[in-house]
Order: structure tokens, then sequence, then C-alpha cells
């Protein structure tokens, strides 16, 4: 089925468009083709997704339709829906996505919502210094700063466009860009030690031999360097422990994001200089992420 759609001079409504479109996704073996239909036109037009219904007797131009036949085409050859919408949320925010870094996940926000209660109970000084490392599109280190008011830190990359699409989401958040910094470097290679009070990070984990195994929309557009840990997946968080271990202040926390059935692999990692303080599963019940702190130093 071609994925091209025309406004048969005018006549066609809203409702219409998104029938069609509708049709073409699934007929592409696209899944939620109705919610990725309504989500598409929802952008193209200008209004929340919520108020579509009130769109739906609206009548569409053809320069519409061209616009949302291109959308449908890269849709329809599985690049990720966030990639062509070009924005998603993240918590209670919106930030920009685009090829060359990774889409905000739902699991990921539990792992912030974990620091979060770790930072208060732990009761680290309302000044904090942190670091995002792999910050990708920025989301855990625009998180932490509109948390904490008070806190600065810095959001962390290796690659060249995920710092540059960090940056524009930091300038989407005015309120924090005075707290916060955009670092190039190797996971904590930059940082001094006994320099940070926080660390937060979702890196790289998946197994390098699984990474050619998960679905179209990942494998084939979302970047390998933000998803592949190395042999066995543990190699960069391994590489984070050690340097953790230097860069945090005595009663740091280290809080990361982790994969399913990797929590007795990443205990094994642990020196006796780090206290377990959870190791945090996901709302689907798969193992998530370790909230660490650094005991006193030798
Ligand atoms: N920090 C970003 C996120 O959590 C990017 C992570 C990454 O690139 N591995 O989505």
């Amino acid at each position: 089925m071609s994925c091209n759609i025309s406004s048969n001079n005018g006549s066609k409504t809203v409702k219409d468009v998104i029938n069609e479109a509708v049709a073409i996704l699934e007929s592409s073996n696209i899944e939620d083709a109705k919610h990725n239909a309504n989500l598409l036109v929802a952008r193209l037009l200008g209004v929340s997704y919520t108020r579509l219904p009130i769109c739906w007797a609206e009548r569409i131009s053809e320069d519409f339709c061209q616009k949302l036949s291109l959308m449908l085409s890269r849709r329809c050859a599985n690049e990720p829906l966030q990639y062509i919408l070009g924005e998603w949320s993240f918590l209670d925010f919106d930030v920009n996505v685009a090829p060359g870094v990774l889409i905000p996940r739902p699991e990921t926000e539990e792992v912030f919502l974990a620091a979060v209660d770790a930072i208060k109970a732990y009761k680290i000084p309302e000044n904090f210094h942190f670091a995002d490392i792999g910050t990708g599109t920025g989301i855990l280190g625009i998180a932490m700063a509109t948390y904490f008011p008070k806190a600065d830190g810095c959001l962390v990359d290796i690659s060249d466009n995920a710092l540059a699409i960090a940056k524009s989401n930091l300038e989407r958040y005015p309120e924090i860009i005075s707290r916060t910094k955009l670092v190039k470097s190797d996971l904590l290679e930059a940082f001094s030690p006994d320099s940070l009070d926080i660390i937060i990070s979702n890196p790289p984990y998946i197994d390098s031999d699984e990474v050619k195994t998960l679905m179209p929309e990942v494998v084939n557009h979302e970047p390998h360097l933000a998803l592949d840990g190395g042999p066995g997946g543990l190699v960069l968080i391994d590489k984070l422990l050690k340097q953790a271990e230097s860069v945090l202040k005595t009663n740091g926390l280290f809080i990361f994001e982790h994969g399913h059935g990797q929590r007795k692999e990443i205990e094994k990692l642990l020196t006796a200089s780090w206290n377990i303080i959870k190791e945090g599963n996901d709302f689907a019940g798969n193992e998530r992420y370790f909230v660490l702190e650094l005991l006193k130093k030798n």
C-alpha cells in the first residue's frame, strides 16, 4: 500500500485522513496504528492529542497531506514515532529528540524518581554537585536541575551530536541554564577526585551480541553508541564504578540504570567501598537500577 494521502481538492476532513493513515500504518504492521496516526496528525495540526476530536470536521489542505504522507512513509519504514514527531516527554517535561540520541524511556523515569528519594533520605546538602553521564537528550540532568533548584551539575556525553541535542533541550528550560554545563567526556574521565556528590547515569548496557536482536525501530534507528555495553553488556558500568569511586565524595550517591538479569553480575563488580542502598525493579518487574553510596574513603 502506498503511503500517499491526497486531499481530493480539499474535500477531506481531519477524521478522514486519520482513518486513511490508520489503514496505511496497519498495512505495514505498525503496532498501535491508531495512536500513531492520531499523534502524527495532532503534531501537524499543532494541537495536543487530547484536543484532536475538536478538529475532526476541519478540511485539510494538499500541503498537509503531503507532509503527513512523508511522515507515514518514515513510520512504515519502522522509524520510531518519537524521531518523526521530533519531541517526546520525560516525567512532566518535553524534550527534542532526533536520530543520534536515545529516546526517553519510562523505565528511566523510575530510576530518576529513585534518585530523588535517596537524595532526600540521605540528607545530601541542597547545593550538591551532580553529573549525568551519557546524557543523550539531557533528560536526567535537566530533571535533576529542575527538581533540585539549588543543585548544579554537568550533562556529560562523548558524542558531539548528543551534546548538540542536549544543548537545544537546555535552551528550552532557561531557568536551569546557569546551574548546568555541557561537558564532553568519556564517562567520568574529565572529573577530578572528590568533586561530585551525585552521579546519575543510564549508560549503554546491552550485550554487543544482543544489540542486533532488538526490534527494528531500535536497532536500525537508535544510536548503538548509546545502547552497546560491550561484550557481556557491563563494560561501561564496570568502568563507571571504578571511576566513580575516585570522583565521588565520601557518602556521595551513584544511581544507574541496567538491564534485566544483570543484577547479580553487577553485585560481583562492587568493591567494599560501596553500600547498596537499593536494587530497584521497574514497573514490569524487571531488574532495572542500583542506588549506591560511596563509603568512607581509605
Ligand atoms: N541519558 C539518556 C537517557 O536516559 C541517554 C542514555 C544513553 O544514551 N545511554 O535516555
